[in-house]
């Protein structure tokens, strides 16, 4: 049976007309874009589900806020607002603004990171690894095993194996782990939360040893829903008092503003012990801008601390993760393969299972990436073999998961969108055979998935 769905917890205000394109045009912009979603151009995609990052709906209070921008180039009352609400609603002492999340991962990794030093964490992210491994660190994956299967059902699928995570410790020494760094929620395991039970037990295992715990504080609202959802002992708090908990358990965070800040662009690094927080602001003036405005405008800043509020408050999540679920049943009910259970932000296909004939060095997740696209006009990303990247003796990693992501942009589209992107879906499907994977013609040395070009194999 169907099922109910919550309805928006806001009204349109202003809308912005999108391209409806025909097959031929399609053809002729995925040739040009060498089968990679990510070099389509935005005017030839219908509904764009690349990504949730920075393609949020900001709120008429945060507009509002646009115009209160003080552009002084010190000691903007924007940074102090911004601050305070970090202070406030994340608890920590210290707020180190920077242009996006990935200028807080490469501040934070250059103050903490030694060459020789492992980083353990729950799944890798793209970005997170690139900047510990420039810094000299091996990643070490130390999530749950269910998190790498796609059918296992686990309402923290995010979790930290707290075995995994000692034997790395016992294996290389603590003073060679300087961090260990959690994900909430895990995007490559699909939006998966992390329990709040789960998140204690890492932050004693890791200051037992003297290891810092740093948060990839990106969706930390959405985790909080779940937790509030999910977590026996949680249903009846606030999501502001979940969020501050989450987070009295780690020493630092990195945040990218453009997911849970409901901005289209900013970031900043978290921090409690003044030592880094002054280590953080010598670097920042050389990466990003003076310690008071990173890589922000202060009208930037403005809109990212009201719309820090904005994303704690529960209809904003409850809505959002409705939106997540009613696709991902949508696509369940039809037998498509996705990553259950639904997760926070997205709905991955699991691109393995829909094109089963497919090797993984034929890119089924990039194919199927392009697929939906020629067939719908629909924006997906892919998140397997491409994404994963090579080692250091330059073979692909293998990742098992090979996943085709479609996410969901805060505050957007409607469920008639959605329809329309599960209706594509459904169909390919029922094509699946006739399709052939591709070849990499093109392959950038660093985070190749943004800019790699591929072919279809004849
Ligand atoms: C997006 C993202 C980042 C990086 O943030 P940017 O703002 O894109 O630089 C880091 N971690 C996770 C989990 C993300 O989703």
């Amino acid at each position: 049976m169907e099922k109910k769905y919550m309805a928006e917890p806001y009204k349109i205000k202003m809308v912005e007309p999108i391209a409806v394109t025909t097959r031929a045009q399609r053809e002729e912009a995925i040739r040009r874009a060498g089968y990679n979603t990510f070099l389509l151009d935005s005017e030839d995609v219908y509904i764009d589900l690349l990504t949730d990052s920075g393609t949020n709906a900001m709120s008429d209070n945060q507009w509002a806020g646009l115009m209160l921008g003080d552009e002084a180039y010190a000691g903007s009352k924007n940074f102090k607002n911004l601050r305070s609400a970090v202070q406030d609603l994340y608890g920590f002492k210290y707020v180190v603004p920077t242009h996006q999340g990935r200028g807080a991962e490469n501040i934070l990794s250059q103050i903490l990171i030694r060459p020789g030093d492992y980083v353990p964490g729950n799944m890798y992210f793209t970005t997170t690894r690139a900047h510990q491994e420039l810094n000299g660190a091996t990643f070490r994956d130390v999530i749950i095993d269910e998190a790498h299967d796609s059918e296992a059902e686990h309402p923290f699928k995010g979790n930290v194996d707290l075995d995994k995570f000692q034997k790395l410790i016992d294996e290389v020494g603590p003073d060679r782990i300087p961090y260990i760094s959690l994900a909430i929620t895990v995007n490559m395991a699909g939006g998966q939360p992390v329990s709040m039970a789960n998140i204690r037990a890492v932050s004693e295992l890791a200051h037992s040893y003297g290891i810092k715990v740093i948060m990839d504080a990106t969706r930390c609202a959405e985790n909080a829903c779940f937790i509030k959802h999910r977590e026996p002992g949680y249903e009846d708090k606030s999501i502001r008092e979940i969020i501050r908990e989450q987070f009295s358990y780690a020493d630092g965070c990195t945040m990218s503003g453009k997911k849970d800040g409901i901005v289209n662009i900013g970031g900043f690094l978290g921090l409690n012990d003044e030592d880094l927080y002054q280590k953080a602001t010598s670097l920042v003036v050389v990466y990003e801008g003076m310690p008071s405005y990173g890589g922000m405008s202060g009208r930037d800043m403005e809109a990212l601390a009201r719309g820090l509020y904005e994303a704690a408050d529960y209809n904003f999540l409850a809505h959002r993760l409705a939106q997540v679920e009613y696709l991902h049943d949508k696509l369940n009910r039809a037998g498509i393969p996705i990553v259950k259970p639904a997760g926070g932000h997205a709905v991955f296909i699991d691109a393995r299972k829909f094109y089963p004939h497919i090797p993984q060095d034929q890119f089924p997740a990039q194919t199927l990436a392009a697929q939906l696209y020629l067939k719908s006009g629909v924006r997906s990303m892919e998140r397997g073999i491409v994404s994963a990247g090579r080692d250091k003796q330059g073979n692909h990693h293998y990742p098992k998961l090979e996943l085709v992501r479609l996410t969901i942009p805060r505050r957007v589209y409607t469920y008639a969108h959605l329809d329309v992107v599960a209706e594509a879906v459904i169909d390919l499907y029922k094509e699946r055979d006739q399709v052939k994977g591709m070849r990499m013609v093109y392959e950038p040395p660093v985070l190749r998935f943004f800019t790699a070009r591929f072919e279809p194999i004849e």
